[in-house]
């Protein structure tokens, strides 16, 4: 008695926790048929499956489009829910946006479900060059959730810089302008309801990350030229769905305080001690989350960038 009286209210107990839990990801519908995912804005987690980032999902008569794949076969299994949540329809089309874990890790397990995974060359050839590195690295968190995972880029990535595509009926163009937050990041652009599907071009809310493989310059021109489409929504890759205003302060803003900040005082020979003293306050941006742990390293890596003048 005493054993089914405590299972009961173990189950109670587990009611109740997931009533009262976060949802994984937050669903916003932008345009008729046209949904943001957006995931939390801090870091990967076993227990958020790595879903720390913004993904899409766009319906149309002959299946769901999926933009990004998560970062494991559990994360594309629980995309894939909320892709039939929305619309009813199995994912039909995989599309990245770009070559961190987040992005495109879970395209085995679409590609198993029948799914096209669809991706620029650029992308391509940066995930072939990271994806084994990076499911060692998620390891420490993500765990068993990695089990058996499969990497796998698009069997016949795009060439070139753009690619215009009708799928199911709704127009969307990848579009690469240049490398920024990863070599061979795109966007997805819908013209037709002038959304952008920024991946991690534009961050908001939370301050972005300048990686070792980020190029801090040519990432700020390529955020330029993605602003200049003129989106009227924008799903980031990271935070709230938003407009072009938060987009520039957030993301546009900062990258321009890093670029010229750190350039101007590595011509001058400054030192990478002496470029993080000088920006590393930046009450601007202060309020953005995460900027105490990461300010200071997105100074020293663009400062270093330049001065090794890759
Ligand atoms: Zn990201």
């Amino acid at each position: 008695m005493k054993k089914i009286a405590a299972a009961l209210i173990g189950a109670l107990l587990l009611i109740t926790q997931n009533a009262f839990a976060e949802p994984l990801l937050k669903t916003e519908k932008l345009a008729d048929g046209v949904f943001a995912l957006v995931g939390s804005t801090g870091g990967r987690l076993y227990e958020n499956l790595g879903l720390n980032a913004n993904y899409g999902v766009i319906d149309t008569p002959e299946g769901a489009i999926l933009i990004d794949s998560g970062a494991s076969t559990v994360a594309a299994k629980a995309l894939e829910s909320e892709a039939k949540k929305l619309t009813g329809k199995p994912v039909r089309w995989v599309i990245n946006t770009g070559s961190q874990d987040h992005r495109w890790l879970g395209n085995a397990y679409f590609a198993g479900q029948g799914a096209e995974i669809i991706a620029l060359e650029r992308t391509v050839a940066t995930q072939k060059r990271l994806g084994l590195s990076q499911i060692d690295a998620l390891r420490h968190e993500l765990k068993e959730q990695l089990d058996g995972l499969k990497i796998m880029p698009a069997a016949k990535p795009q060439a070139g810089d753009k690619a215009s595509l009708t799928l199911g009926g709704r127009k969307l163009e990848l579009r690469y302008f240049a490398d920024a937050h990863f070599a061979g990041d795109i966007v997805v652009w819908l013209p037709t309801e002038k959304i952008l599907f920024s991946g991690d071009h534009i961050y908001v809310d939370r301050l972005l990350g300048i990686l070792a493989e980020s190029n801090s310059e040519t990432w700020l021109a390529a955020f330029n030229h993605a602003i200049a489409l003129q989106p009227k929504r924008i799903v980031p890759g990271h935070g709230q769905v938003c407009d072009s205003a938060k987009a520039q302060h957030d993301s546009g803003d900062y990258l321009a305080f890093v670029v010229q900040g750190t350039k101007k005082l590595a011509e001058d020979m400054a030192g990478v001690d002496a470029a993080v003293k000088a920006l590393g306050d930046a009450p601007a941006f202060k309020h953005l989350l995460n900027f105490s742990d990461l300010h200071k390293g997105n100074v020293s890596r663009a400062y270093l960038r330049f001065e090794s003048g890759s």
